[in-house]
């Protein structure tokens, strides 16, 4: 009754989509850059699914009730939704105007403004800027990981450059994260260090009294978002599309973009039209040893991570302190496994962008065979297709002596050549 009409009235009644203007929200470096070039650029954005609308709008109710729990507390939460501002540090835009909805009225558009959720005052007067997401529990965890909200720590760096232009004493801001899920809090504490456009994340406190004390620094933080925002203006001005960051079939953020049928449409003929058989460039060559690299280093971790598991099964009758010491290296070898995992990750990304720019889905690179290839895959937003995934194979270098004495058959009995270093099988593809 109810559940498909719900999603379907916050389907209709979402409001035309806002004109493009540099904003803190956007400014961070997850932010997928060929989505805001297609905003700049007015291409009409497709409307969002009634369920994303819906998570939305929790979003902003979970900011009210975290807002009013404040408001019991002994802290004071004033300046909410203040405006701020860096004046004049979108050169490209001046002497144009942007309308902002908060403020109701024309801005400059070389200004780059927005709206924090307020300032925190403690009970010895210290104040804090405070900006609150509420996420769902996959990404509390992540967070709670190690893996840092980038774009919401570069948001919170802009807001806090701007009010230090003000009150230059302001050096402490609180993201606030709430568990959409568990209503768990875990808050992390930054300072913002104007001279060197640095922050820095000093603490992590989540609820339950679990507190860490880290050291994450995101150096030039507020001139790198600027700088991302001159490139998507002039990808605009030359019109043309950056290689998209994520591989086809990722459901997020392609499944909640609003310009994934643009982006995606003709994605299959631009992948048959690549080219194959191409020699590679030394960058893919140097992410390719990297990949190799990392790949035995995982292997090995992955290896090592088993053996301690074995190790625990077979001292669950020996002495306490022995599990506990094999249990302390299980699970340091397992977390190294895993981050090993993600800078290969990183790698694979780093060589499926460089064979996008270049137009190729085979090469040679180096010693090494690349194929950006498409698997077979279920999606959740995106239609479950296919997937697009990065090979790297070591192959054989070209025997010297092999090549000579090729070179003096081939004229003579016409043999077809296999064709150099790609007879031998190497590392297995990741
Ligand atoms: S669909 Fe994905 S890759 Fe394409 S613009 Fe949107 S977020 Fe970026």
């Amino acid at each position: 009754m109810l559940a498909d009409v719900i999603p379907r009235i916050a389907a209709e009644l979402q409001g035309p989509s806002a004109d493009y203007s540099e904003r803190p929200s956007s400014a961070g470096p997850e932010r997928c850059i060929r989505s805001l070039v297609y905003h700049a650029a007015g291409t009409p954005r497709q409307p969002f699914p009634g369920r994303a609308m819906l998570i939305f709008d929790d979003s902003s109710w979970h900011e009210e009730l975290t807002k009013d729990w404040i408001r019991k507390s002994a802290f004071t939460l004033h300046s909410e939704q203040m405006p701020v501002t860096l004046p004049g540090v979108i050169t490209w835009k001046k002497g144009q105007t942007r309308w902002c909805r908060e403020c109701k009225k024309n801005l400059p558009a070389e200004d780059l403004h927005g709206h924090p959720d307020g300032i925190l005052t403690d009970l010895l007067r210290v104040d804090r800027l405070l900006e609150h997401k509420a996420i769902n529990h996959f990404g509390f965890e992540r967070i709670w990981k190690g893996d840092w909200p980038l774009d919401n720590l570069t948001q919170l760096a802009i807001y806090m450059r701007a009010v230090q232009l003000l009150a230059p004493e302001l050096v402490e801001g609180l993201l606030l994260l709430k568990n959409k899920n568990t209503a768990q809090y875990m808050e992390l504490l930054c300072q913002y260090h104007h001279e060197g456009d640095r922050l820095v994340v000093t603490e992590v406190v989540r609820s339950g009294e679990e507190r860490r004390t880290v050291r994450h620094v995101m150096e030039r933080a507020v001139e790198a978002a600027i700088a991302k925002f001159a490139a998507v203006e002039d990808y605009r001005a030359r019109a043309v599309l950056p290689v998209r960051p994520f591989p086809y079939g990722t459901d997020f953020p392609c499944g909640y973009c609003g310009w994934a049928a643009a982006c995606w449409g003709s994605f299959e003929e631009e992948f048959q039209a690549m080219a194959e058989g191409a020699k590679l460039a030394d960058d893919v060559v140097a992410l390719c040893n990297g990949i190799i690299a990392k790949r035995g280093q995982a292997k090995d971790m992955t290896a090592e991570a088993k053996e301690l598991r074995e190790r625990v099964a077979a001292m669950l009758k020996a002495q306490e302190q022995d599990i506990v010491d094999a249990c302390g290296y299980y699970f340091q070898a397992d977390s190294d496994a895993k981050e090993l995992g993600g800078e290969l990750d990183a790698l694979r990304s780093g060589v499926r962008a460089l064979l996008w720019q270049e137009g190729v889905r085979q090469g040679r690179a180096g010693d090494y065979s690349v194929t950006l290839s498409m698997r077979k895959r279920a999606g959740y937003f995106v239609e479950p297709t296919q997937w697009e995934q990065v090979d790297v194979r070591k192959v054989k270098p070209e025997d010297p002596k092999a090549k000579k004495s090729r070179k003096k058959k081939e004229p003579t009995d016409g043999e077809a050549d296999p064709g150099p270093g790609l007879a031998g099988a190497g590392d297995p593809g990741s």
